[in-house]
């Protein structure tokens, strides 16, 4: 089993890519699980201590500690620095662009037309990152919340006084969505007043005057994505960030934000009434192809000690949708694959944990933004479940290099569930 990488850190040749967690020896299984009344300790086995070198060809590369062989290269974030969080925006999407320019010459050029058209949305790239600093003392603070934006009601605004309370005694560097932003159908255009009523007007409490890192539900598509999408909203209220999949940086911590909603085929197949907005997404199979390569190269590159991955649709749920079978099979072996700690999703308007017996990832819903007592709950699918909570409410994390500390709240700020990682100090370098 080998990987091979060429001078700019882009993998050549991969065997049997499910199978290299178990054959790398930097990923061995959990250790240690021990269960108490309300929270959960898990301890990870330790990876070899890796070092990151700068090589001569000015790139980083990370390297074993031990006998120096070569793990892989680090390819330099282009972006600015860490407190320049809405040039690193722009810069990203500059970048993007600039990518896609410099990959549509080089079709124009080797292939015929027809083909230059295909490649539009096949062309395979790096994920946009964001830096984002940790705090004086190198820890991080954050809130989770999904499902929410109904201009207030069903209780949205008492979830958003609870967080800003909690965000406030927590001192939280940023606020992370798991999507269905805006209810029922996303925005209609980049003037919709839903964007205000259901954002800037609801999240108003100091603390929460934050960056918020956004991904898309499926009801987001419902309605104008590109609009969404659209930066413009920054100059209406500057903590929005919203894009497909993209990678969050805090040092510590890396957050792989991807887009869930195209892996599901009933959207495509049996989309009843609606209609999806799936500009920038067509044609499926490529753009699926392109988001896992470069998720799963993203993954692999993290020299970070905690690895999250936030996505709208759930891996695992007790919920009224249950487990969402295309990521099962499409998106967890990658997971899997690059020792991620967390996966984070929405979608199903509840509270959750699921741990599970056959990987260390912990599985969490954070869907309980605003409309929530469903009152429905899979009784066949509890395998691993250790939390889960049909009602509204929003969940926090708090890291340090070693110790991950998650809660869960209701919408009257009481923690109704926690969990809690460690992990030795050279899990990573
Ligand atoms: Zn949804």
């Amino acid at each position: 089993m080998q990987l091979y990488y060429d001078h700019i850190g882009k993998r050549l040749y991969w065997e049997k890519p499910n199978q290299l967690a178990l054959a790398s020896p930097c990923v061995t299984a959990v250790t240690k699980f021990a269960q108490g009344r309300t929270s959960y300790q898990l301890e990870v086995a330790r990876k070899p201590p890796r070092q990151r070198t700068l090589e001569p060809n000015g790139n980083h590369s990370l390297r074993h500690a031990s006998n120096n062989h070569l793990i892989s290269y680090v390819t330099q974030c282009p972006l600015g620095g860490p407190n320049s969080i809405s040039e690193t925006y722009r810069n990203s999407l500059m970048i993007m662009a600039s990518r896609l320019i410099r990959s549509l010459l080089i079709s124009f050029i080797v292939t015929p037309a027809f083909l230059f058209i295909l490649c539009l949305h096949s062309v395979s790239a790096e994920l946009p990152r964001l830096e984002h600093p940790t705090k004086a003392d190198g820890s991080l603070s954050l809130l989770v919340v999904g499902d929410w934006g109904r201009k207030g009601a069903y209780n949205q605004s008492q979830v958003a006084l609870q967080m800003g309370r909690i965000g406030e005694k927590l001192s939280i560097n940023f606020v992370i969505s798991t999507g269905d932003n805006f209810y029922d159908d996303g925005l209609r255009s980049i003037n919709d007043p839903a964007f205000e009523n259901s954002f800037t007007k609801v999240y108003t409490a100091k603390s929460l005057q934050k960056p918020w890192y956004n991904v898309l539900g499926n009801h987001d598509y419902r309605g104008n994505v590109m609009a969404q999408l659209n930066p413009v909203f920054r100059n209406i209220d500057s903590r929005w960030l919203c894009m497909r999949s993209f990678v969050v940086n805090s040092e510590i911590a890396e957050f792989f934000f991807v887009d869930t909603t195209p892996f599901v085929d009933k959207y495509f197949l049996r989309p009843k009434h609606h209609r999806y907005d799936w500009r920038g997404v067509l044609p499926r199979k490529g753009y699926l192809s392109n988001l896992l390569k470069d998720l799963d190269l993203a993954l692999i590159n993290s020299a970070a000690n905690w690895k999250f991955v936030v996505g709208h649709h759930g891996i695992r749920s007790a919920g009224h949708h249950g487990d969402t079978k295309e990521l099962v099979k499409q998106l967890l072996p990658v997971l899997e694959a690059n020792e991620v700690d967390l996966y984070i999703n929405g979608h199903d308007h509840c509270l959750q944990h699921i741990s599970s017996t056959t990987s260390p990832i912990q599985f969490l819903t954070s869907g309980g933004g605003s409309k929530a007592w469903k009152g429905e709950f899979n009784t066949s699918n509890r395998d691993g479940l250790r939390f889960y909570y049909d009602g509204q409410g929003f969940m926090s994390v708090q890291l340090t290099p070693t110790d991950a500390s998650v809660y869960f709240y209701n919408i009257y700020g009481r923690v109704m569930h926690s969990l809690n990682l460690s992990k030795g100090l050279h899990s990573a370098a």
